[in-house]
């Protein structure tokens, strides 16, 4: 059964794309919709947010890595349209200055977990990412990095699917 990821990004001339794609159309459409929600919340606080990045391609990544601009050498989350970086945009140009936290309080109403806590802000993270969003837990990534899963239109990340019952647990976090 194909999804997004097989119908559309993969099938996309950009796959391979070394370049920094920030085309809302390689966003699986409900992540597309939440990140345009994300930005008109953002919006409404005074905050004037840009889209950075949608879509990378695992060459990209390589390249990012080789540069030792990531620290990662495997593509994650925004491979499959479903991550998004959010950034300032102070006239016109794209900035990471100051505070981002309020994107961990404006994305997860959107089902968005955010970089900067990874949908856990009750735990420590030794990694933040903090213009990141995505529709997908961390919990879930090796399912949808194998292409066991992908996320339906009904998904939440803050209510797992099929992790381990405890983690289900604690990353609904109290919000039932
Ligand atoms: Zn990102």
């Amino acid at each position: 059964m194909g999804n997004f990821f097989t119908d559309v990004i993969k099938k996309d001339p950009r796959f391979h794309s070394t370049n920094r794609i920030s085309d809302i159309a390689l966003l699986e459409p409900v992540t597309r919709a939440a990140v345009q929600a994300v930005i008109s919340d953002a919006a409404a606080q005074g905050i004037k947010l840009m889209v950075f990045e949608t879509f990378r391609s695992q060459e990209r990544q390589m390249a990012l890595f080789e540069q030792g601009a990531s620290q990662l050498r495997t593509v994650g989350v925004h491979n499959y349209g479903l991550a998004c970086d959010l950034v300032k945009d102070v006239n016109g140009d794209p900035s990471w200055k100051g505070d981002f936290s309020f994107l961990g309080v404006i994305a997860p109403p959107h089902r968005l977990v955010w970089g900067g806590d990874w949908g856990r802000p009750d735990l420590p993270h030794s990694f933040h990412d903090n213009d990141h969003v995505q529709r997908c837990s961390v919990a879930m990534q090796p399912q949808l990095f194998s292409g066991e899963w992908y996320p339906d239109a009904d998904y939440d990340p803050f209510h797992a699917t099929s992790a381990p019952a405890e983690d289900a647990a604690a990353a609904s976090g109290g919000g039932s």
